[in-house]
């Protein structure tokens, strides 16, 4: 990668929904090269299709990236010596430039109607030709164009595709790609609406704010072409161009909506942790070219590299997503985890209950958002279940009672001051074995009297964090609610 120009990167997202979770890696990898290189990250905002506009998207693309932690040099809210970063703001520009290209003979004004357009491309379908504007307008005169533009005739800018040869691109993970100029259409610059064409908005915004590396994704690689030449029209130095590949499904196909939320917001409101994420994200694409898993955003900084970035589509695979937070969860202190959990958790309650549920779940959480059935199975007055769940293996309703009555006798005479994991554990299985019980026996009706389930963290871990007070109340309740089946 040439390094000799100030590295400058941008994102340039179409405020049109929310910020997608391909967006927000394409983001990571621009603002990674970007620092890799002590360079700028930009933030622009594409917002030329007026009618699909999103406060609600715009809002997202700011705190998506505020919260992954890429801050930006520039932007639309702290400005730049570029500014303005909103293309709806820059239209002044594209129109100087729309009419450099005109004059130069690189663009021409086009009148035809929606109406004819549409009848070009039945024809075109019928005759199985690609759909192609067929340069009716080309013909016109330069003076006759001037004088129906002059005299508010509705028209577009088209740029004018060379009649021959081929258009020769670089890509940095994709290598050199060649385009025939007869394969490329007249593409529309300028709308009738007085606005700018991604295509035309977004070369003239990379050469001005004098972007080194346009980094994007693969759906833009068809239009690759185009923007090369108009670089070549406009004699500018074109940027460096990487094309990231698309997120796939497990499946196959595109990352889709369908399958699921894809979003970055999602995927936040679902708990993941931000260092999960990017973990996450930087893998899906990018080679480490080693066994490493876990890379935190400065050792990214310090090793990412496009070269390293594969062609091929990445499979979004969500069990390792979910397997990176459970990684990050258990690398923070019980503490670090109630804060991440605060958003899930109910305002109602102590922090010191709170803290030893988070301590006790911390191991076993997948998403923050886990830590909600935990609460509830210790906050809620009355545990229900059925009562049969309460009997192990061939245990007969009789004998569950006992050890129910075993317990309540053992647990009330434990000292509430030595009340810890450890301190209940050792004691229940000294008097299991001192009794000569199946450890079975008591700890399985102990395990389901405390939390109503199958599945929990161990009963002494449940007794803990209830107290002594509401372990015997379960117990009780446990008692009363086997006793009809004796
Ligand atoms: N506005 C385009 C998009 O949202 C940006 C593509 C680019 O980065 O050039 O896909």
């Amino acid at each position: 990668m040439a390094t000799q120009k100030r590295v400058r990167t941008r994102f340039a997202p179409s405020p049109t929904g929310l910020l997608h979770i391909g967006g927000a890696r394409t983001a990571l990898y621009a603002w990674l090269v970007a620092k890799h290189f002590a360079g700028d990250f930009l933030l622009r905002l594409e917002d030329t299709d007026q009618a699909r506009y999103s406060p609600e998207g715009l809002k997202s693309i700011f705190d998506g990236l505020d919260w992954l932690g890429l801050k930006r040099d520039e932007d639309p809210v702290i400005g730049g010596p570029h500014a303005p970063y909103i293309q709806s703001e820059r239209k002044d520009m594209y129109h100087a430039a729309a009419k450099v290209l005109i004059n130069k003979g690189h663009a021409y004004r086009c009148f035809c109607t929606s109406e004819r357009l549409e009848f070009m491309r039945k024809e075109q379908q019928v005759q199985h030709l690609p759909p192609k504007y067929d340069r009716t307008c080309l013909k016109l005169a330069p003076e006759e164009s001037d004088k129906r533009a002059a005299a508010g005739e509705a028209n577009v800018i088209r740029m004018r595709i060379p009649d021959e040869g081929a258009v020769v691109c670089q890509d940095i993970i994709r290598g050199k790609i060649e385009f025939k100029m007869g394969d490329l259409d007249d593409t529309v610059l300028m709308k009738s609406d007085g606005m700018p064409t991604y295509h035309l908005a977004m070369a003239v915004d990379d050469h001005e704010m004098e972007i080194s590396h346009v980094i994007r994704g693969e759906e833009w690689l068809p239009s690759l072409p185009k923007h090369v030449l108009l670089y070549q029209f406009f004699g500018w130095d074109a940027p460096e161009f990487a094309h990231l590949s698309l997120f796939l499904n497990p499946g196959g196909g595109k990352l889709s909506k369908r399958k699921g939320s894809v979003s970055l917001q999602s995927f936040i409101k679902a708990g993941y942790l931000r260092e999960a994420l990017i973990n996450f994200m930087v893998l899906l694409g990018w080679n480490p070219k080693s066994e490493r898993e876990f890379f935190s955003l400065d050792d990214l900084i310090q090793l990412f590299d496009l070269a390293n970035v594969n062609k091929a589509g990445a499979v979004f695979e969500t069990e390792k997503l979910d397997w990176f937070n459970g990684q990050y969860i258990r690398r923070k202190s019980p503490e670090e985890v109630l804060e991440l959990c605060r958003p899930w958790l109910p305002g109602d309650q102590e922090d010191a209950l709170l803290l030893k549920i988070v301590t006790i779940e911390q191991g076993r959480l997948v998403k923050l958002s886990d830590i909600q059935t935990s609460v509830v199975m210790f906050t809620e007055t009355q545990v229900n279940y059925d009562p049969k769940l309460l009997i192990w293996k061939k245990m007969t309703p009789p004998v569950v009672v006992d050890r129910l009555k075993w317990l309540i006798q053992h647990v009330s005479e434990m000292n509430e001051a030595d009340w810890t994991v450890q301190a209940i554990e050792t004691s229940l299985k000294e008097h299991i074995a001192a009794d000569g019980l199946a450890t079975g026996e008591v700890l399985w009706p102990l395990r389901v009297a405390l939390s109503g389930r199958q599945n929990s963290p161990s009963p002494f871990e449940l007794a803990w964090v209830l107290g002594q007070e509401k372990t015997l109340s379960r117990l009780q309740a446990a008692q009363g609610l086997i006793q009809p089946l004796v």
